[in-house]
C-alpha cells in the first residue's frame, strides 16, 4: 500500500528565523507519525532548515529546479546545488509557475528530467482553471500535462515521482475541490499512468491533492481510494494546523 505523504508548500512566505523554528516544530510532529511529511521552505532558507532538520526523518524540498547542472541562468538554482544541501525532494509544475510565470510542459519536463538525474524527487503538479473545468476539459488538460511533463522519461524514472492534483481554482481559495471530484481526478491520473507505463507502475506512484487542505477536510480526502496525501499551502505554515493534518485518522 501507498505511504501517505504530507507536504507544505510555503511558498513566498517566512524568514530564515521563522522558517527553522517551524521546520523544528514539523519535525518533532512528524517524529510521532508513521507518515511521511516533507516541507518546502523558500530558497533563503533552504540551508538553514536543512541543518536545523540534520538527523530528523522529514524530507527537505525545494519550490523548484533549473534542468542544467550549472550555467548562465541568472535567477535559477541547479540540482547539485539543492542536493549539495541535504534537499530531496522538489516541487515542479506547480499552477503558481505555470500562470504567473508562463513555465510550460516542455519546460516542466526538462526540470523533471533534470531532478531524477539528480535523484531528487520531483512532485509534478497538474491541475485545470475554473475555465477548463467548465467547458468540460478537466481530464484533456491533466493528460495533457502528464503525457507533457513525462516526455521521455523510462518507468524506471516515473516510478520515483510524485503526482500533486492541485484544480487551480481550489488554490488559496478556501474552495476544496469536493472528494468526488479529487477522487474522479486521481483515479484518472492513475489509469494514465497504467496506459502510459504499466499497471504495477501505475499503483506505486503516490497522488497528492493540493488546495485548500484543512485540518477539516483532510480525513474525507485521504479516505478516498486514489488519493495518498497532501500538497498543502496556507495552512502548512501554522504549526497547529499542518500537526493535525499530518496526524488526519
Ligand atoms: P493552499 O493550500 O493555500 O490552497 O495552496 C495549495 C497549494 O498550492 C500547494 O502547493
Amino acid at each position: 500500500k501507498r505511504r501517505p505523504l504530507l507536504a507544505g508548500n510555503w511558498k513566498m512566505h517566512l524568514n530564515i528565523a521563522d522558517a527553522v523554528e517551524l521546520a523544528k516544530n514539523v519535525a518533532a510532529a512528524a517524529e510521532q507519525s508513521d507518515r511521511d511529511v516533507m516541507i518546502a521552505p523558500a530558497f533563503t532558507a533552504l540551508s538553514a532548515v536543512a541543518k536545523a532538520l540534520k538527523g530528523s526523518r522529514l524530507f527537505l524540498g525545494a519550490q523548484n529546479v533549473a534542468w542544467e547542472a550549472q550555467g548562465a541562468f541568472t535567477g535559477e538554482i541547479a540540482p547539485p546545488m539543492l542536493t549539495d544541501i541535504g534537499v530531496r525532494m522538489v516541487i515542479i509544475g506547480h499552477s503558481e509557475r505555470r500562470h504567473i510565470f508562463l513555465e510550460d510542459d516542455a519546460m516542466i519536463n526538462r526540470r523533471l528530467r533534470a531532478a531524477l538525474n539528480y535523484d531528487l524527487t520531483p512532485v509534478l503538479c497538474l491541475g485545470e482553471t475554473l475555465a477548463e473545468r467548465e467547458a468540460g476539459s478537466t481530464f484533456q488538460v491533466l493528460e495533457m500535462q502528464l503525457r507533457g511533463g513525462l516526455q521521455e522519461v523510462s518507468a524506471a524514472q516515473a516510478a520515483q515521482v510524485v503526482l500533486a492534483y492541485e484544480p487551480v481554482w481550489a488554490i488559496g481559495t478556501g474552495r476544496t475541490a469536493s472528494t468526488d471530484q479529487a477522487q474522479e481526478a486521481h483515479a484518472f491520473l492513475r489509469r494514465l499512468l497504467a496506459k502510459i507505463y504499466n499497471k504495477n507502475l501505475a499503483e506505486t506512484v503516490r497522488v497528492l491533492y493540493g488546495g485548500s487542505v484543512k485540518p477539516d477536510n483532510i480525513s474525507a480526502l485521504m479516505a478516498q481510494a486514489d488519493i495518498d496525501g497532501a500538497l498543502v499551502g496556507g495552512a502548512a505554515l501554522k504549526i497547529d494546523a499542518f500537526e493535525r493534518i499530518i496526524r488526519f485518522q
